[in-house]
């Protein structure tokens, strides 16, 4: 379980302030599909950066399983953001390697040195997101739905328990968007891992999220069920 509490984060520019999260309170339950939406510059990535502390908050806390982040080591804290793995709207994937390498670069940087290992887990997980066959491709000669299935393998390499999805599909078509919400929706069945998905696509939210927070200006300001937000009253 993923609890914020009262969280908020401000970031300090020369001549002025942003209040990007602004007291913010929200409970994720464990194997959710959980939406975050909102206008661009209402708070959802800062909210997200925070869960995994790239960003740390200038007041509140964040409690992963209990444990509240603001009481972990930078050791523990390296060891929490390997548990928790990440996707983007532009992949962020290394050009000069192929998707093995990609995925690989991930079990390498957590520490593990097995290679024999390691092999075996980059196939498994090739294999899980459909992309067999391509593992000596560079991210160049992929489309984009394929660069969207290695970032999602990239993620998985250390067995996550939540996956952050920043604007994942919003680079992609309507059809190629689907392929990769299917994908995710397998994940989350299969491997019971929590996913959080940012977006500012109604239909992404409502086609796999089970509960929406909507952002703005920094703040939640509606959290429910997809039925509860998108029913009129
Ligand atoms: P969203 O993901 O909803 O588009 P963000 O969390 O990216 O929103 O941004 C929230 C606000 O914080 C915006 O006003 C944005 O300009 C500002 N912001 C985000 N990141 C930074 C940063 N690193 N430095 C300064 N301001 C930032
Ligand atoms: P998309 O195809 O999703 O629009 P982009 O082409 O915008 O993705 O690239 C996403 C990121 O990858 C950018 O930060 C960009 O700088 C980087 N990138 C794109 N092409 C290359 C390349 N050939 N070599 C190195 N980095 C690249």
């Amino acid at each position: 379980m993923i609890e914020i509490k009262q969280v908020s984060k401000v970031y300090r520019l020369k001549n002025r302030e942003v209040i990007a999260v602004d007291d913010v309170s929200l409970t994720i339950e464990d194997g959710d599909i959980y939406g975050i939406i909102g206008y661009s510059g209402a708070g959802k990535s800062t909210l997200v950066r925070l869960i995994n502390q790239l960003e740390i908050q200038d007041s509140g806390k964040i409690f992963v399983d209990n444990q509240n982040l603001g009481d972990l080591s930078s050791n523990e804290l390296r060891k929490l953001r390997t548990k928790i793995g990440m996707i983007f709207q532009h992949f962020n994937l290394l050009w000069s390697r192929t998707v093995s390498e990609n995925i690989e670069l991930a079990l390498e940087i957590a520490g593990n040195k097995d290679k024999q290992e390691r092999h075996s887990k980059v196939q498994e997980l090739v294999d899980l997101v459909g992309l067999t066959g391509r593992e000596n491709a560079y991210p160049s000669e992929l489309s984009g739905g394929q660069k969207q299935r290695v970032g999602i393998a990239r993620a998985l390499a250390n067995d996550p328990k939540i996956l952050l999805c920043d604007e994942a599909t919003s680079a992609l078509d309507p059809d190629t968007t689907k392929s990769i919400l299917d994908l995710l929706l397998e994940i989350n069945k299969k491997l019971n891992i929590t996913i959080i998905m940012i977006t500012h696509q109604m239909e992404v939210v409502q086609k796999i999220c089970n509960h929406i927070a909507v952002m703005s200006e920094g703040k939640v300001i509606e959290t429910g069920t997809v039925k509860e937000i998108f029913t009129a009253p």
